[in-house]
């Protein structure tokens, strides 16, 4: 097969362990600038150029779109899918992944376990929001933060209270949370790929932080999960229409909770903790899937 990956760092681990994971079976894996391509939206023959050249047409896009490139990125994977190329996880999944509170919103319509979470425009309605998430200590997150940037904890209503209107001042959204202190300032990240769970790690915060990202100086460590984070894993993976994705859960007094679906997850962490081969599994994945030219998206628009 003719892979494309649109990824903006050749270099990444991730990124050369899918290319090296696709060679290895015999494939062609291109890497592709997200922000160098530029789009033709001509009437039936839409078209994607690079560097002066038409793109060839591949059969099957890998779309590791980072965070600060959503938009765009997005428009770009949408462009391969109306060309009928099968995209690893479609565009719509993507933006909604990227979009804290709609995922969440998707998800609690499915039934599955959330840290109580409360969100309000008008900063007015603050001390009812902090209220009805429980009070003080909160997590207030911004909507679109990624590696625990953006993510607070708040030890009094007080507190919560004048971090929450700091931001809205600000024009900035963001969601209260219930503090799961119980999770002691680690989670489980879940693997799920094509609606399975193929690798799960645990990490834990640095000493004094809840925040358990890997970025923020945490660790990962292999773990066991139960059947209920398990089919809470692949019900967050389906709510939210990934494909493949990481799944956060903390675990909480009242079961499993999901805190966020990341539409490109990194390899390095799990592969290391696990020993698994998490990118060979992707590219089995998209061999078994990949309809060359065929591919319709299941999201709309
Ligand atoms: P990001 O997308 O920036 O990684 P997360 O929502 O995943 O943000 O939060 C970062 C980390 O903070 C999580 O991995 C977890 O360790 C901790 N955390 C987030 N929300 C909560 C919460 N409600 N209760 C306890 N810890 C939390």
């Amino acid at each position: 097969m003719k892979i494309a990956m649109l990824a903006r760092n050749p270099n990444l681990y991730s990124h050369k362990r899918l290319k090296e994971a696709a060679e290895e079976r015999g494939h062609e894996l291109t890497i592709i600038n997200t922000t160098r391509c530029y789009i033709n939206i001509a009437s039936r023959r839409p078209e994607i150029w690079y560097d002066g050249e038409k793109l060839p047409t591949y059969d099957a896009v890998i779309p590791r779109i980072g965070a600060s490139v959503t938009f765009y990125g997005m428009a770009v994977v949408r462009q391969f899918e109306m060309m009928g190329v099968y995209c690893l996880n479609e565009s719509v999944a993507i933006g909604r992944s990227r979009d804290k509170l709609r995922s969440m919103q998707l998800m609690a319509r499915d039934g599955i376990g959330l840290p109580v979470t409360t969100f309000a425009y008008d900063s007015k309605q603050t001390a009812e929001v902090v209220k009805l998430a429980g009070g003080a200590p909160l997590v207030i997150k911004l909507l679109e933060g990624t590696q625990g940037v953006g993510v607070i904890l708040a030890d009094t209503d007080r507190s919560a209270k004048s971090i929450i209107e700091a931001f809205r001042g600000a024009n900035i959204n963001i969601m209260a949370q219930e503090f799961i202190k119980e999770a002691g300032g680690s989670d489980i990240r879940a693997f799920v790929v094509g609606g399975k769970v193929v690798a799960t790690m645990m990490r834990q915060g640095e000493e004094g932080e809840f925040r358990s990202n890997l970025h923020r100086g945490g660790s990962a460590k292999l773990l066991r999960i139960s059947p209920e984070e398990r089919s809470t894993a692949i019900r967050a993976a389906r709510a939210v229409g990934l494909n493949v994705c990481g799944v956060d859960m903390l675990r909480s007094n009242h079961g499993p909770v999901v805190m966020e679906v990341n539409s490109s997850p990194g390899l390095e962490g799990i592969e290391t903790a696990t020993g698994k081969d998490v990118a060979g599994t992707i590219i089995d994945y998209i061999e078994k899937n990949a309809k060359p030219g065929r591919s319709k998206t299941k999201g709309r628009g």
